[in-house]
């Protein structure tokens, strides 16, 4: 999927956006895209609870390398929230929308997974006098 052309420029336009860059004409997009558009431009819950797995998880490999990176890592976070499912979605090289979906399902629960079992081991930690 490499995006669409304006119908009425022609200027290549994101899959995400239902306006043209080029010349604001409004897209109609069909059920299924839009679908997908709402879905790319939801924040990705598995970046914010779980930025290090889920950049990897989402073949964001430059991010990963930086989200290792103590500042970095902040800053990777806050960006692949909100823009991790679009990038990850382009230059990912996923073979379809559902290899895409499904793994992005399976990271985004692997982030609550992740921190729950921070906050569980945290409590049990500071509550059992471990701390
Ligand atoms: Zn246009």
């Amino acid at each position: 999927m490499e995006g669409r052309s304006c119908k009425i420029c022609l200027e290549k336009v994101e899959l995400w956006n239902e306006q043209c860059q080029g010349c604001g004409y409004h897209l109609v997009l069909e059920p299924d895209e839009k679908l997908q558009a709402r879905y790319l431009r939801a924040p990705s819950l598995g970046a914010l609870f779980w930025t290090q797995g889920w950049t990897f998880g989402a073949r964001l490999y430059l991010w990963f390398l930086l989200s290792l990176i103590p500042v970095f890592g902040l800053i990777a976070l806050f960006v692949c929230v909100f823009f991790g499912r679009r990038w990850s979605w382009k230059y990912g090289g996923w073979a379809d929308w559902e290899e895409f979906t499904e793994r992005m399902k399976v990271m985004d629960a692997l982030g609550l997974i992740w921190i729950l079992g921070l906050l569980i081991g945290y409590g049990w930690l500071r509550f059992s006098g471990g701390l």
